[in-house]
């Protein structure tokens, strides 16, 4: 089983009660966060884990909204840690530089830190993986690859693929439909899919809201990746306008229908999906087994 918790299902534009892009990937032992943004490290808590739980942060771009919270995730694995924990970032080419460049902002933190408690007398350390596409490799029993995705002008971008307990689960990040992400996707039991819709903000009458038209998947060409893999359910987050808070986002679902016939899930924050392997079902072939855990949000 591998399962899924959206921990920020916002964008860049500040919600009160949706915290920025960041999903949950949790495998056996490993947890995996995708992305880092906005209050991911509240969002953790409410899930029961914290910064020293993580086995790797997966960034799929730098994009600000995805990254705003990284220094907190290693600021507070470095304080809430009691021997040296390093910290594994992978991401796409140019992640070093950035953490790099948070790490020296964190300088004075850090000098400190190290100043007032005698237990603690090295900085954080962080290891960081820059990767294009392939094999990740991680500690553990859970299959990680990766493949370019299209953000462009945001480049590079990537996305991952999860494998564990014969479960596949893919996090595409920000992305148009390419085909590196259909190469993550071929045979998938999930894809957690960043989306906007197209047909509500091409009539936003603001031209830099328009912008994010080209580099966005909306939630039928989510759709259509995911039926093109064969993808047994499409998780939908990175709400752009944002749905109501409990609402049932069934406009949202409802424009998957003519491209996907699989399970659509989407929530709100800490909405948690589990994806369990696929039966043989005798006469009749396969199913997927998938269970559904509202979640609730603490804002
Ligand atoms: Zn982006």
């Amino acid at each position: 089983m591998i399962a899924i918790t959206l921990l920020g299902t916002g964008s860049p534009i500040p919600s009160p009660d949706r915290a920025g892009p960041a999903t949950l990937i949790s495998a056996g032992e490993e947890h995996y966060l995708v992305d880092a943004g906005r209050g991911v490290l509240m969002r953790l808590a409410a899930a029961g884990l914290g910064a020293p739980n993580l086995s790797a942060v997966l960034i799929t771009h730098l994009h600000s909204d995805h990254i705003t919270d990284l220094n907190d995730v290693i600021t507070t694995r470095w304080v809430m840690t009691f021997v040296p924990t390093p910290l594994t970032i992978v991401g796409p080419v140019g992640t070093k530089a950035v953490v790099e460049h948070i790490m020296a902002s964190l300088e004075p933190d850090m000098a400190y830190r190290i100043a007032h408690h005698h237990d603690l007398d090295a900085p954080p350390q962080v290891d960081v993986i820059e990767v294009t596409e392939g094999d990740v490799t991680l500690p553990g029993d859970v299959r990680i690859t990766c493949a370019q995705t299209d953000h462009k002008p945001v480049e590079p971008s990537v996305g991952f693929r999860f494998e564990h307990d014969g479960v596949a689960v893919v996090a595409a990040g920000d992305t148009v439909p390419c085909p590196g992400l259909d190469s993550l996707c071929d045979g998938a039991d999930a894809l957690v899919h960043t989306v906007i819709r197209k047909d509500i903000i091409a009539n936003v009458p603001m031209q830099r809201i328009k912008d994010t038209l080209d580099y966005h998947s909306s939630p039928e060409e989510a759709a259509q990746t995911a039926a093109r893999g064969g993808v047994g359910t499409l998780v939908l987050t990175h709400y752009v306008p944002p749905i109501p808070t409990g609402g049932s986002g069934d406009d949202w679902k409802a424009l998957t229908a003519d491209h996907f016939t699989g399970v659509v899930e989407l929530g709100d924050d800490l909405h948690r999906i589990e994806i369990n392997p696929v039966t043989p079902v005798p006469g009749i072939g396969v199913t997927n087994r998938m269970e559904h855990h509202e979640g609730t949000a603490h804002t």
